[in-house]
């Protein structure tokens, strides 16, 4: 468009045309998202545009390094049998779960924050996951690192953060952002960190009570399925209880079902699926014995 609205013709400058697009829709994007947060999402219109999987998958990598940032940064499972252990957890979670039948599978990361305060769990469109030292080292065991897993697992499989940003429109105009950036070819760094910036205040929004449900429900199925013992979510949920009354609200618990509503739903779910017990085969995995210089 060379014309302005006063009628002026401007020669369109030799500078990056793509990303100056990319960066203008994008931020209409979060101008967007930001006015209807703040107006009421739940009345927001609802559109259905997916993302595709490689989108998300891409979006998530991105902002995998800056999500971990914010919380102390990834902890090297190389070097930490802390780390290790939630990889080792997601691992045998994805593979021996339905989930190994997304397509998210071979895209699954386990990242352990060595945030020790914030008592946190939640996973970035594609199958970045995230759980922090302050939550982990609440656990007692290993099937519940699987009910915290398991239920971000949830969320990504049946793509929620994806429909989430489709509903609030960010998500269209994100991939067209990124398709107009990507196309410009050697402006990627930027490209990245805007990306990762937007998508980071995209994991902050709030699931709704209903993904909330699917989650618990889904998370309970891989981590049974991946041969764990599923009552470990109503301990799950009990850590996240107490976690929220110290006045921080864990993102598993950030959302309207009250604990107590979930407990009961975990406890139908249970009644359910295994109306003479839970069979012995199903394990609570190995009792984790923190040190107490990790307990903090
Ligand atoms: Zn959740």
């Amino acid at each position: 468009m060379p014309y302005d609205e006063s009628g002026q013709y401007y020669p369109s400058r030799g500078i990056d045309g793509r990303m100056i697009l990319g960066g203008i829709i994008a931020l209409i994007g979060i101008t967007l998202y930001m006015s209807q947060t703040q107006v009421n999402p739940v009345t927001g219109k609802k559109q259905h545009i997916a993302m595709s999987v490689d989108q998300e998958k891409s979006l998530g990598l991105q902002a995998a390094p800056k999500m971990s940032a914010e919380m102390g940064g990834s902890i090297d499972p190389e070097t930490d049998r802390r780390a290790a252990l939630v990889a080792e957890v997601g691992r045998r979670i994805v593979n021996k779960s339905d989930a190994a039948r997304s397509p998210y599978m071979d895209n699954f990361h386990f990242h352990l924050l060595r945030d020790p305060k914030t008592v946190n769990a939640f996973a970035l469109p594609g199958g970045q996951v995230f759980i922090t030292l302050g939550l982990l080292t609440k656990l007692s065991d290993e099937s519940e690192i699987a009910g915290v897993l398991g239920h971000e697992v949830g969320h990504v499989v049946n793509r929620h953060a994806a429909e989430h940003m489709a509903k609030g429109q960010l998500g269209q105009l994100l991939s067209v952002a990124v398709g107009v950036g990507a196309s410009g070819g050697d402006d990627g760094g930027r490209t990245a960190s805007m990306v990762a910036s937007m998508v980071n205040q995209m994991s902050q929004l709030k699931f709704s009570r209903d993904d909330e449900s699917e989650a618990d429900m889904l998370g309970m199925k891989y981590m049974a399925q991946a041969g764990y013992n599923p009552t470990a979510m109503l301990d799950v949920m009990k850590v996240l209880k107490e976690a929220s009354a110290g006045g921080r609200t864990p993102e598993m618990l950030a959302t309207h079902p009250l604990p107590e509503t979930r407990i009961e739903a975990i406890r139908s779910i249970l009644k359910e699926d295994y109306p003479n017990g839970v069979p012995k085969a199903l394990s609570r995995g190995r009792k984790l014995n923190w040190q107490p210089a990790s307990e903090r």
